[in-house]
């Protein structure tokens, strides 16, 4: 039986989510993935993607591991809460897995249907995209992290390549649309 929830209860999080002011403790940094086995995708935010990757590799030791290249956020732990939830909804399950590398339980592990490698370019890619441009400092006044005078705005390189016209379109799409818009390959953006 799959432990993914139901889409409208991960819509309604998404929405509530998205509302709720800015932590304090919040800011900058990464959210990164990786998928073991070609099965197994974890998600996860960090400040120092180099000190998090080798924790988890010296921790979780894991010979069939693969890192994708983490997407520079302005806000890693709602990013990281919005980015989760975006995977459920478009993931076929969310198991707990007892790990026989760490013999640890991992929670938050999301599965897919494809290979790795599409599952990465044309689903999860560009959702974090998506995450990353609607964590952007918003015109609301909880928002304490203001991009454009981020002095590592701009490293962001994913995000400054998008047109500004994409990103109206992006940020009002419907999460009914997060399987079009999965579809979509934004290499090109
Ligand atoms: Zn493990």
């Amino acid at each position: 039986m799959s432990r993914r929830r139901p889409t409208l209860k991960l819509r309604a999080l998404y929405a509530s989510r998205r509302a709720r002011a800015t932590s304090l403790a919040d800011g900058p940094g990464y959210l990164y993935a990786f998928v073991d086995h070609g099965r197994y995708w974890k998600l996860g935010m960090t400040s120092n993607f180099e000190r998090r990757k080798a924790q988890w590799d010296n921790e979780c030791p894991c010979a069939h591991r693969r890192w994708l290249l983490p997407i520079r956020v302005t806000r890693r732990r709602r990013a990281e809460s919005l980015g989760h939830l975006l995977l459920e909804i478009v993931s076929i399950d969310r198991p707990k897995r007892y790990c026989p590398h760490c013999r640890r339980t991992h929670i938050e592990i999301f599965i897919f249907r494809g290979h790795w490698n599409w599952t990465w370019r044309i689903v999860i890619r560009p959702l974090l995209l998506r995450v990353a441009v609607e964590t952007l400092s918003r015109l609301d006044s909880n928002a304490h992290t203001d991009v454009s005078r981020h002095p590592d705005a701009s490293d962001n390189i994913d995000i400054q390549m998008l047109d500004l016209s994409e990103v109206q379109t992006f940020g009002c799409l419907d999460l009914s649309d997060v399987q079009t818009f999965g579809c979509l390959d934004l290499s090109d953006v």
